[in-house]
């Protein structure tokens, strides 16, 4: 009879060891499982936390986010649309959210659709627009946002100024596309930069 060596002795041991203990391996699905905090899955935007800069789209490896301007829609907004089915998980967009809790990695990792739409996680932010041409400056939360860091500097720049003073209701009135000069009247509005610097310039 062949005797058993060392390590057959070894892994015999754990095996009995281990009808006794409890099992490694998880139940799910049969049984739901709570992933640790730690894990990266599924990005979720956070509607209060996030003021629709962008910068999670520019940092994102994989591009695997969307960001759209409708500045004719109504109201004006900007749309972002996360795709989970590109997404590499790696956190980038956490870990440099402006706000550092606009996106977060959820610990959810069970993925189950069965469309492109079951993938996305989206998320929208009301755009404010130039009074003289029309086009999208930035979504409203990021001006208040900077507002609130730049505090007294903030009267700097009128625009950013008029929404820190919740001029908000003239977001979408008053525009008038296609307007080719901006005049000096005009200085203490909601302009863009090209229309700022031709109303600063305008005799
Ligand atoms: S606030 Fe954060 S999550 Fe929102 S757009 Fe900016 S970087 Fe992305
Ligand atoms: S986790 Fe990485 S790949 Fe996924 S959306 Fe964020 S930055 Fe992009």
């Amino acid at each position: 009879m062949k005797i058993p060596c060392l390590l057959q002795l070894r892994i015999l041991k754990l095996a009995f060891k281990s009808l006794f203990s409890r099992p490694y391996t998880t139940r799910f699905p049969a049984e739901p499982y709570e992933a640790q905090k730690s894990f990266r899955g599924r990005p979720r935007f956070s509607e209060a936390d996030c003021i629709g800069c962008g910068a999670c789209a520019e940092v994102c490896p994989a591009e695997c986010i969307d960001v759209a301007d409708e500045a004719a829609a109504d109201p004006p907004v900007r749309r972002f649309v996360q795709h989970m089915d590109a997404c590499i998980a790696c956190g980038q967009c956490e870990r440099y959210c402006t706000t550092e809790k606009g996106i977060r990695l959820t610990n959810e990792y069970a993925f189950i659709g069965f469309k492109p739409a079951d993938f996305e996680e989206k998320a929208a932010k009301p755009l404010l627009l130039c009074e003289g041409c029309g086009g999208a400056i930035a979504p409203l939360d990021q001006i208040r946002w900077l507002a609130r860091r730049l505090g007294p500097l903030a009267f700097a720049n009128p625009t950013v100024m008029l929404v820190a003073h919740d001029r908000l209701e003239v977001v979408g009135e008053g525009v008038t596309p296609g307007a080719e000069t901006a005049q000096r009247a005009r200085r203490i509005s909601i302009l863009c930069p090209r229309c700022r610097r031709a109303a600063a310039l305008a005799v």
